[in-house]
């Protein structure tokens, strides 16, 4: 008896063919076959050609005879393999083969497309995995950089204060005629000095400040005070500002003892660098103006002016660093574009969020948080 399989089942994914013989090993045809079997069952094959179906099947699936090899008498296996057809075609099959005493069957499902389809999305997974991979590292590289850069600007910024402390302090004494009176003229330019000393400081403390906030550096103190007290400091210290800018500067929640519970200083610099802006873009006649409630856990913080506002797609610009909105010619510009992406850093260092809300001509107000202390004082 032979051991070869007399009746072959091939089918594609989309067209389906089982061919069985009948008692005189003609064909039928029990569903579509594909088109590529066509011509086989066309050929009226004899008997003899049934015997084995090895024959033609070696031709173009020469693992059926491999896997028919390994089905034990008795028994019914399924399996599957891949072919390569060509060095860049594959295709897989998928066989199931009943091995009896009187009838063998093997069944041949060829996976074409549901295989393409597997394939491509296999690889598709592993190339969105190369992808993910190649954006982990660009962003460790990145983290590596910043960290370079923030230790650099970290070092920098410590011996620039030195000696720009020292120039500081001597123009200042030239200034006041510690050092000897001088004529007028060189007053003056001590005076200049001192003003650009002053702002190059400023500049390397903002920076210093955000190298330490992106290099997970920056240590807060919190301590429990109230918005009043620190509001009427920061307002003194601007109070010369508004003055000259001709822009008043008010607030309702100075009386009243809202808590909050921050880094002081910290505290002191988000409100100074809003508010500095806030007159800084205030035109004259203007007001700008301080409100805040407690909302849950939290100190709602607002700061309103009634100056020249924000365009919509500069809104979320202006918290990147060095950003400023560009402007008409003589229209105030002095500044870094740090004093923003600071004080929006500063309230996240210390869990809240800050908030902006603007309109061209109508003015802005920025919004944010930040913990009051009343229900939990945790770790900041
Ligand atoms: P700087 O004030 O030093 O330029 P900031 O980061 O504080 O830097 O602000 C960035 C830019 O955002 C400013 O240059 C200005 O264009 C815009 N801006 C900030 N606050 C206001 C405001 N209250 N009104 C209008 N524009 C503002």
């Amino acid at each position: 008896m032979t051991c070869d399989p007399g009746v072959i089942g091939i089918f594609s994914t989309l067209d389906i063919a089982v061919l069985k013989p009948t008692a005189h090993g003609v064909f039928t045809v029990a569903a579509p076959p594909p088109h590529w079997f066509l011509p086989l069952v066309a050929d009226p094959i004899g008997d003899d050609s049934l015997v084995s179906a090895f024959p033609f099947l070696d031709s173009f699936l020469p693992n059926a005879r491999d896997f028919w090899a390994r089905v034990e008498a008795g028994s019914l296996r399924s399996g599957t393999w891949v072919q390569r057809d060509s060095p860049d075609s594959e295709s897989a099959f998928e066989a199931t083969a009943l091995r009896a005493l009187s009838e063998n069957y093997l069944l041949i499902a060829m996976l074409g497309e549901e295989f393409q389809q597997r394939r491509s999305a296999l690889q598709s997974a592993r190339s969105r995995g190369l992808e993910k991979e190649a954006l982990e590292r660009r962003n460790r590289e990145m983290e590596r950089i910043t960290g370079m850069t923030s230790d650099f600007l970290a070092t920098m910024s410590h011996e620039l204060r030195t000696p720009l402390n020292a120039i500081l302090g001597f123009s200042a004494l030239l200034t006041q005629g510690k050092g000897g009176a001088l004529p007028e003229r060189q007053q003056h330019f001590a005076g200049q000095v001192h003003q650009a000393a002053s702002h190059l400081l400023a500049l390397i403390n903002d920076l210093l400040d955000l190298s330490g906030m992106e290099a997970g550096r920056m240590r807060l103190h919190p301590e429990a005070f109230t918005l009043g007290d620190e509001l009427q400091e920061t307002f003194s210290t601007l109070a010369p500002l508004a003055l000259q800018r001709k822009v008043a500067l008010r607030s309702d929640a100075g009386c009243l003892p809202l808590p909050i519970y921050a880094d002081r200083i910290r505290f002191r610099q988000i409100l100074h660098n809003l508010l500095s802006n806030s007159l800084k873009f205030t035109p004259e006649g203007g007001t700008v103006s301080v409100s805040a409630h407690l909302e849950g856990p939290w100190i709602e913080i607002v700061i309103s002016d009634t100056g020249i506002g924000i365009p919509e797609a500069e809104q979320s610009l202006i918290f990147e660093k060095f950003y400023q909105v560009p402007r008409s010619k003589g229209d105030p510009l002095e500044g870094t574009g740090l004093g923003l992406p600071i004080a929006k850093g500063l309230v996240e260092q210390h869990g809240g969020k800050m908030s902006l809300r603007s309109r061209l001509g109508a003015g802005s107000s920025f919004t944010f948080t930040l913990p009051s202390g009343i229900f939990n004082r945790g770790e900041l």
